[in-house]
C-alpha cells in the first residue's frame, strides 16, 4: 500500500484516479480547490478511512508524507483557463514548484499531468514527443500551454539539478463520465446539446481534428507510467490516436442519442489548433500501453452518465 497525493483530484481526470487507486488499496490524499471540480466527483469515497479530501489552493506550499504525487491540478477547459488567465499561469508553475519541493522534502515521486497542448497548432503530424510544438507565447491559450511548457522544465530541471524521480505524461483530449456538463468542451457541450435537442454549435466549418481517448484508457496509461523504472522520465504521449473532425465526432453524438438537433456553426477560438493526433509509439514500447476503448463505445458510457444528470 502506498500513500498518494492527487491534486486537482476532485475534477474530471482526477475522481477516476482516485477511485482507481483506493480500489487499488492505496492511501489517497485528494488536494482540490474546486475552481473546477466538486465534492459530488469523489462523494463515493467520503467514507472510506483510506481516503482524504482537503480543500486547498495548489499555489501555496502544501507538506504531507507520501510516497507518490499525481499533479493534476489545473484548470482544463479553454472557458475555464481563460477565466482567469493569471491565476492558470499560477497554478501551472507555482503548483509545480511545490509539488516539486514536497517531492524533495518526503523523498517522493512526482508525476505531472502535462498536455498535447505543449504542441500548440502543430505542424508535425502526428505529434512526436521530440517535437517541440508550435505555440504562441502571447495569445490568449498561452496560459495554459506556456504555463504547462514551463511545469515541464521545471520538472526537467529538478530532475536533472536535484536528482528528483520524476514522471511526464503529454495527454491527448479525454472524455468520460464526471465531465462537468457546462465546462466547455466538444464532447460534453454536444453530448449535452444534443440531448436537449438543442443546436449543436461547431465552431469553424467543423473540420478542424481531435483525437478522443476515453478517461479508462488514460487512467491506465498514468498508472503504468507512474510504476515505471527511475530512468524512464517520459515526456510520453498518452492519447487514443484514431482522429476524427469535429464535425464527425457531432455526427457521431446525434446518431447516438437519437437527438433532433440541428449543427449550426460559430467562429473559430483564436489560436484554436488545426489538428492533433498523438505517435504512442514510446508509450506502447515503454508502458505496454495502447488505448482499448474505441469513440463509440466511450461516447456510449459518457451519454449514459449525462442522461442522469443533464435534464
Ligand atoms: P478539471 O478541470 O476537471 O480538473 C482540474 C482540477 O484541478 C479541478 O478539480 C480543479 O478544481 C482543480 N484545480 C484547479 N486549480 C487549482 C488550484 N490552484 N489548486 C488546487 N486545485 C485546483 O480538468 P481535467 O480534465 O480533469 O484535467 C486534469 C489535468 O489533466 C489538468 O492538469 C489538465 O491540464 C490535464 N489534461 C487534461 C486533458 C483532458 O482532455 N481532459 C488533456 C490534457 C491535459
Ligand atoms: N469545439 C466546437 N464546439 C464546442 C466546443 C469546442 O466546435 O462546443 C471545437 C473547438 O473549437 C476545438 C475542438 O472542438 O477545435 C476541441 O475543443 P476543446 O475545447 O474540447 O479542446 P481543445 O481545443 O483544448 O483541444
Amino acid at each position: 500500500m502506498k500513500r498518494i497525493l492527487i491534486t486537482g483530484g476532485a475534477g474530471f481526470i482526477g475522481s477516476h484516479l482516485c477511485t482507481r487507486l483506493i480500489n487499488e488499496g492505496h492511501d489517497v490524499i485528494c488536494l482540490d480547490s474546486y475552481f473546477t471540480g466538486s465534492k459530488e466527483n469523489v462523494q463515493h469515497l467520503m467514507t472510506n478511512p483510506h481516503f482524504e479530501l482537503v480543500r486547498y489552493d495548489v499555489t501555496n506550499p502544501y507538506y504531507a508524507e507520501v510516497d507518490e504525487i499525481y499533479n493534476l491540478a489545473c484548470p482544463a477547459s479553454p472557458i475555464h483557463y481563460q477565466y482567469d488567465a493569471v491565476k492558470t499561469v499560477k497554478t501551472s508553475v507555482m503548483g509545480a514548484i511545490n509539488m516539486l519541493t514536497l517531492g524533495r522534502q518526503v523523498n517522493a515521486k512526482v508525476l505531472q499531468a502535462s498536455t498535447s497542448e505543449v504542441y500548440g497548432d502543430p505542424i508535425v503530424h502526428p505529434q512526436t514527443e521530440d517535437y517541440w510544438g508550435n505555440v504562441n507565447p502571447i495569445g490568449i491559450r498561452s496560459c495554459y500551454d506556456e504555463g504547462k511548457r514551463c511545469a515541464e522544465t521545471l520538472f526537467m530541471d529538478y530532475h536533472r539539478q536535484k536528482k528528483l524521480r520524476i514522471k511526464i505524461i503529454r495527454i491527448f483530449n479525454t472524455y468520460g463520465p464526471n465531465m462537468h456538463p457546462h465546462d466547455g468542451r466538444v464532447v460534453s457541450n454536444f453530448i449535452v446539446q444534443a440531448l436537449k435537442n438543442e443546436d449543436i454549435a461547431l465552431y469553424g466549418d467543423g473540420s478542424q481534428t481531435r483525437s478522443f481517448q476515453y478517461v479508462d484508457d488514460l487512467i491506465e496509461g498514468m498508472i503504468r507510467m507512474m510504476n515505471t523504472e527511475d530512468d524512464f522520465i517520459g515526456p510520453v504521449n498518452i492519447g487514443n490516436p484514431h482522429e476524427f473532425t469535429i464535425k464527425e465526432l457531432a455526427e457521431k453524438v446525434v446518431a447516438l442519442t437519437g437527438s433532433k438537433s440541428k449543427f449550426i456553426f460559430k467562429p473559430l477560438p483564436y489560436d484554436d489548433p488545426k489538428q492533433r493526433q498523438p505517435n504512442i509509439s514510446l508509450a506502447k514500447e515503454k508502458l505496454n500501453w495502447q488505448p482499448t476503448i474505441q469513440l463509440e463505445e466511450g461516447l456510449i458510457k459518457t451519454i449514459d452518465y449525462f442522461r442522469k444528470i443533464v435534464i
